[in-house]
């Protein structure tokens, strides 16, 4: 799931006539007073970063003055919220809330739904785990159909709201569910959609992510890479993404596991099919490595391709060694790997002597691509160790293997 930020789901909020603050997006402080003196009130400055709770993290924050609003500014910009660095800020006019609810749009895989279903409480404001179930308002929604009007309304009554804020609210939230659908949403939060002390219904935050499939339609969300990331995309991964993007044959997901880049253990590690990654990711664990990227290469993927995601890999400046981690027996030909990892460690292994590369692959063409890999990197001055199926499911030898070249390496290295 692709994430929007703050305000560019606001954007789209306002778009299908949902109001919201007026507000401007800036990313220096001193932006933010010439944006608070515009505005010519007290303001609210709210940090951009990916993920819910900024409130708590200290990451939304209200200004009475201009020169207030850039001192505040100047505090949040470069803050850590859950792993995001927050770059840019949301200005937006100060809320005279009188009342905070909660309005949610999720799929819901399970048999009993399979649809999105709408979510919606009177307790709002705060995170909806934490709102006592009694107080949860929820209908499955058929896709097309939507939140029509008459739906919303008694929807909102039964969550006893009073009389006279019922057909804005009604209203309000049938736009939210029209949203989600235009937008190809996966999730759309709003917590709070507030009341003001003069009655008006307001979107003061707005959580949307989208469906990694649809991203494709819009090119106005300036979605980079459509993936749900724990911290902000590195260059490394909009590399790796550059290889799915444009080359479709199998699958070569490469992605960052680690923002430390510094601590020694990290090696680089490739992966053959998802159930091979996390056998090794717990062989490494177990021998006290640890992996610097998440990759696979499976599903039939060309040696051009599998190339591109080793080279990558490889690209990473700290690393102790290379794992190719194939704990699985797979029908896709493998000599396609083998042919990769020849032309690339041909490649790297000159720079850099002694380097540790583990490489164990099994499967179909297995034999022919053990062929091609131990005569393909004879000489080489590297530690390679190549391995098949007879350690296939013995990933504590592999591990084992692993963190004994590493010393080895990290020795010769020292001294
Ligand atoms: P979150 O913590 O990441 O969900 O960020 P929110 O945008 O939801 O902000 C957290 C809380 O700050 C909200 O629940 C509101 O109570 C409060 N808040 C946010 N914007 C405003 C505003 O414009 N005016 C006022 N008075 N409070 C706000
Ligand atoms: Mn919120």
């Amino acid at each position: 799931m692709a994430r929007l930020f703050e305000y560019q789901g606001k954007e789209f909020l306002k778009e299908m006539g949902i109001p919201i603050p007026q507000g401007e997006v800036v990313s220096t402080a001193q932006e933010a007073r010439e944006v608070a003196a515009k505005m010519g009130k007290p303001v609210a400055v709210k940090a951009q970063v990916w993920v819910g709770g900024r409130g708590l993290a200290g990451g939304v924050r209200l200004a009475d003055t201009p020169v207030e609003a850039e001192k505040v500014a100047s505090e949040i910009l470069g803050m850590k919220i859950k792993g995001f660095e927050v770059r840019e800020l949301l200005i937006e006019e100060k809320l005279d809330i009188d009342k905070e609810f909660y309005v949610g749009v999720f799929p819901d895989g399970s048999w009993t739904a399979r649809c999105p279903v709408f979510i919606f409480s009177t307790h709002g404001g705060k995170n909806i785990e934490s709102i006592p179930e009694d107080q949860i308002f929820r209908c499955n929604l058929d896709y097309l159909r939507g939140l029509p009007y008459y739906d919303a309304l008694g929807l909102v009554s039964e969550a006893g709201l009073p009389n006279e804020l019922l057909r804005e609210m009604a209203g309000v939230i049938s736009k939210v569910v029209e949203t989600f659908k235009k937008c190809d949403c996966s999730i759309l939060e709003i917590n709070p959609l507030v009341v003001t002390k003069e009655g008006k219904v307001i979107a003061a935050d707005c959580r949307m992510g989208v469906d990694d499939s649809a991203s494709y339609r819009h090119p106005e969300m300036h979605i980079d890479i459509p993936r749900e990331f724990p911290w902000e995309p590195s260059e490394f991964d909009i590399v790796g993404w550059g290889i799915e993007e444009t080359d479709l044959r199998g699958s070569g997901f490469v992605m960052k596991m680690t923002l430390d880049e510094t601590s020694p253990g990290y090696i680089g590690f490739h992966a053959i099919g998802g159930g091979a990654a996390m056998i090794g990711i717990d062989a490494l664990s177990r021998v006290g490595l640890k992996a610097a990227n998440f990759a696979d290469t499976s599903g039939n993927p060309v040696a051009s391709k599998v190339y591109r995601v080793a080279k990558t890999i490889l690209a990473q400046p700290n690393i102790e060694g290379y794992l190719l981690a194939g704990f699985m027996v797979a029908n896709q030909e493998q000599w396609h790997h083998a042919h990769a990892l020849v032309k690339v460690l041909r490649e790297e292994l000159p720079l850099r002597p002694g380097f540790p590369c583990v490489l164990l692959l099994a499967g179909n063409k297995e034999k022919e691509s053990l062929e091609i890999l131990n005569l393909g990197l004879e000489g080489l001055p590297g530690r390679i160790e190549i391995y098949g199926r007879e350690h296939v499911e013995d990933s504590d030898f592999i591990g084992n293997r692993m963190v004994a070249l590493v010393e080895e390496y990290k020795k010769e290295k020292a001294g």
